[in-house]
């Protein structure tokens, strides 16, 4: 039933297929400059399984999603990532009733996660996103394969992710943009809204 719907968004984000992958995903970026060790600022250190880094320094051993909005999430990376979209998606504003249904998350839970989402959104919006941002575009959305009397719209969507760098190399800020396409007119306007003029921007193209 609702389970279909939960599907079709699933099969959304095709360069993140689990959490693994999510995970991968955020100590790319968080590391991409280097590793800097948050507890004492040393930059020697050794990348650990499950995508860790260990500081010689202090022994500290920092996870990809401590100190960002994915840190402990209960529910697993890849949801939590899908929440992220659908809430920056989305024209309507989607309930954390509905948001637990579709992607099997207790109401509480969702409503607690999405309470966190809003309020980087808001604070992306307000101070945009300066200093070091990451940009990354992703393929959203699956096939209609299957699809019965439903009204959710599973066609290919494009999005833009923006990451916020501190200067120790913390994920900052997030911000999820749907894009058209990633075409020079795309893009622009959503530099323009949520990340400085004078931010130094990386993407990988
Ligand atoms: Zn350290």
């Amino acid at each position: 039933m609702d389970n279909f719907e939960y599907q079709s968004i699933l099969n959304f984000i095709k360069e993140l297929p689990n959490d693994e992958a999510c995970k991968a995903y955020l100590s790319k970026i968080k590391w991409s400059g280097g590793f800097i060790c948050s507890k004492c600022g040393h930059d020697k250190g050794c990348e650990k399984s499950g995508y860790r880094y260990h500081c010689y320094k202090c022994n500290h051993v920092e996870s990809s999603t401590a100190n960002t909005l994915f840190h402990k999430v209960k529910f697993g990376l890849r949801k939590a990532f899908c929440v992220v979209f659908e809430m920056s998606t989305s024209s309507k504003s989607v309930s954390s009733i509905q948001m637990g249904k579709r992607f099997e998350i207790r109401q509480g839970t969702a409503w607690f996660f999405m309470q966190k989402v809003r309020k980087a959104m808001k604070s992306s919006q307000k101070y945009p996103l300066s200093k070091l941002v990451h940009v990354d575009e992703f393929t959203v959305g699956g096939k209609e394969e299957g699809k019965q009397g439903r009204s959710y719209d599973s066609k290919k969507k494009k999005a833009v992710i923006a990451v916020e760098l501190s200067n120790k190399n913390q994920i900052k800020r997030v911000y999820v943009k749907a894009i058209d396409d990633y075409s020079a007119k795309s893009l622009p306007p959503i530099f323009e809204a949520y990340i400085c003029k004078t931010a130094k921007v990386i993407t990988d193209k």
